[in-house]
């Protein structure tokens, strides 16, 4: 996985030959540094205190292994699974810039290489920007896939619904769709989205409508507001990391995963379309303890 920012720093710290207190007081730092936010830094420190005393660890091999284990455990990673023999809607949410037409695309492209969905229709709900909505005609052009679309200033929701109404009558398996990322303001955005979300809900089948919010790794700690905000106004279902590629910290998915439970399932690691792995928290460990 490309995060490496911070786990330059953890291996560092790991070499010191104390373990006394301001080892710990400068693993929260690190951790704080590395964007893992201030409650679960502290909280993680606290905990790998207590763990070492109850266990009398003593080594940083044995250090290394607990604190390796206690942030594997507060990760939640799961797939985005589709439903067979019924239309799959992915709801795309995320704020401007994020990467989020691109990872639309990167979705699509892995759904039909990597999962064999052969029908695959892209649907243009970002109607508040015209240059979203070619931007994905654009990508859909590159990856033979329809985009179903209106003119910019269309109900978002039309445009949705439009997109099952497309996908039933082509018997497609997946419509990937677009939303806003911004508003006028964030009442007016999470007034949309409930809108959208409600179109949705009843013209999908049970489990096959997931909302996939895409969260930016250089973003840091102010992904964890936006997770919240997207969560609290539709419910999200799967985080998609983007950036992971570039030099940010990445530390943010442990306390989004802590706080709010919400699996992460992809990580874009760059701006090709091929660029998109699956999430795995072992190496996302790793990669933050700095192991390679
Ligand atoms: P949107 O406004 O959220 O739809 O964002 P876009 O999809 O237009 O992407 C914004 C910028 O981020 C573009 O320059 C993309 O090429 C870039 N981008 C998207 N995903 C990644 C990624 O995983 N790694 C890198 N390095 N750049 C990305």
């Amino acid at each position: 996985m490309a995060l490496t920012g911070f786990g330059k720093r953890l291996r560092e710290l790991f070499r010191s030959p104390e373990f006394g207190e301001e080892f710990y007081a400068d693993l929260e730092d690190a951790l704080i540094e590395a964007d893992v936010g201030v409650r679960t830094a502290a909280e993680s420190v606290e905990t790998l205190r207590e763990t070492a005393r109850r266990e009398r660890i003593t080594t940083r091999a044995g250090l290394r292994a607990a604190l390796r284990a206690q942030l594997r455990a507060y990760l939640v990673s799961q797939e985005i699974a589709l439903v067979p023999g019924t239309v799959n809607l992915l709801l795309v949410l995320g704020v401007n810039g994020v990467g989020k037409t691109t990872t639309i695309a990167k979705l699509a492209r892995h759904f039909k290489l990597a999962r064999g969905i052969e029908k695959i229709l892209l649907a243009a709900g970002d109607t508040f920007r015209a240059a979203a909505i070619d931007q994905l005609k654009l990508l859909g052009e590159r990856l033979s896939l329809p985009v179903i679309a209106q003119d910019p200033g269309a109900d978002p929701g039309a445009v949705v619904f439009d997109g099952i109404s497309s996908a039933v009558a082509r018997g497609a398996d997946l419509v990937i769709a677009d939303t806003a990322g911004r508003l006028h303001n964030r009442e007016a955005l999470v007034k949309e989205l409930a809108k959208i979300d409600k179109i949705a809900s009843s013209k999908i089948a049970p489990g096959a409508y997931k909302k996939v919010l895409v969260l930016d790794a250089t973003t840091g700690q102010n992904s964890l507001a936006q997770a919240e905000t997207f969560h609290a106004a539709v419910g999200v279902d799967s985080i998609v990391l983007t950036k992971a590629d570039s030099t940010a910290k990445g530390g943010m998915i442990v306390p989004i995963c802590r706080e709010l439970g919400i699996p992460f399932s992809f990580v874009g690691s760059g701006e090709k379309l091929e660029d998109l792995e699956i999430f795995d928290p072992d190496l996302y460990v790793a990669s933050l303890l700095g192991d390679s």
